[in-house]
């Protein structure tokens, strides 16, 4: 019998079937825009948790009090115009829910 090289493994996103060239690669996606669908997920079910949210808003400002990411931000954004169709959510529909969740933010900040 043949040693096996290649198996067969079907899409978490889209229940493709598609195959594997090794059977030690870990592949879950059959394609680029399924893997970033799984990684999108990934994110989502990450930041769903408030103790997550919170852990990546510490990581953040903690980062930002580093000079030489400071620097870098502030360059950067001399160079942003998110002016109209600029803005990189310019055309999409946000969700009541994000909607909700965007304003309750604001009014957090506005109350520090
Ligand atoms: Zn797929």
């Amino acid at each position: 019998m043949p040693k096996q090289t290649s198996k067969e493994s079907t899409c978490e996103i889209c229940n493709t079937i598609f195959h594997v060239k090794y059977t030690s690669y870990k592949r879950r996606t059959c394609s680029k825009p399924c893997k970033n669908e799984i990684a999108r997920e990934i994110t989502k079910n990450y930041y769903l948790s408030e103790e997550n949210r919170q852990k990546a808003s510490v990581r953040g400002k903690e980062t930002m009090w580093r000079p030489e990411v400071r620097l870098k931000y502030l360059k950067g954004m001399e160079k942003r115009d998110f002016k109209k169709e600029n803005h990189p959510s310019w055309g999409t529909t946000r969700s009541l829910e994000s909607r909700d969740r965007m304003s309750a933010a604001q009014q957090k900040y506005k109350e520090q």
